[in-house]
């Protein structure tokens, strides 16, 4: 059977970013398994209700995705809103895309306080990052599926390779 991949959907050129700008990501790899019909767009933020545009979100300080996940942190908006259960019905709505769809896999945007898998902002709103993942990231994880940035998009076609002679 095919894989199947959960990309976010801004790296495929949907203007559903936060600024109302995309994230176009230029892959050969990329278009040749849409082609295949390998991809499943999702923006998890805009299906759990976000707009666009919308201010910007990042998680406490200190913490990551999946310490909101387990509860034991929140994501707050640039203004001090409290977005936590909308970042929280973002992950259940991409762990059950993902299990619909049997995405064993996922491409996601890193940075994002949802997508982000190797680096997500450190929650101060002035630019700085810190190693960790966004919550949607860490739901799928939690779930199994082999999440990649897309700066990993090599390591994700080598794994691909590899689970295909299993
Ligand atoms: Fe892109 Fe994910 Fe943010 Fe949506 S939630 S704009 S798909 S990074």
């Amino acid at each position: 059977m095919n894989p199947k991949i959960l990309v976010s959907a801004c790296l495929l050129g949907e203007r559903v970013r936060y600024d109302g700008s995309a994230k176009p990501f230029e892959s050969d790899l990329l278009r040749k398994w849409q082609q295949e019909g390998w991809v499943v767009p999702l923006c998890p933020e805009v299906a759990a209700g976000f707009a666009i545009p919308r201010p910007p979100a990042e998680i406490e300080a200190e913490f990551g995705g999946g310490d909101v996940l387990f509860g034991a942190a929140r994501v707050f908006e640039n203004s001090g809103r409290d977005v936590t259960e909308s970042f929280l019905q973002a992950a259940r709505i991409a762990v059950s895309t993902a299990t619909t769809k049997g995405c064993g896999y996922a491409l996601l945007t890193d940075g994002s306080p949802a997508c982000g898998s190797s680096f997500v902002y450190a929650g101060r709103y002035d630019g700085a990052r810190k190693f960790g993942q966004g919550v949607v990231a860490a739901a799928l994880r939690e779930i199994g599926v082999a999440v990649y940035a897309q700066s990993e998009i090599t390591h994700l076609a080598a794994r691909l390779s590899m689970d295909a002679v299993r």
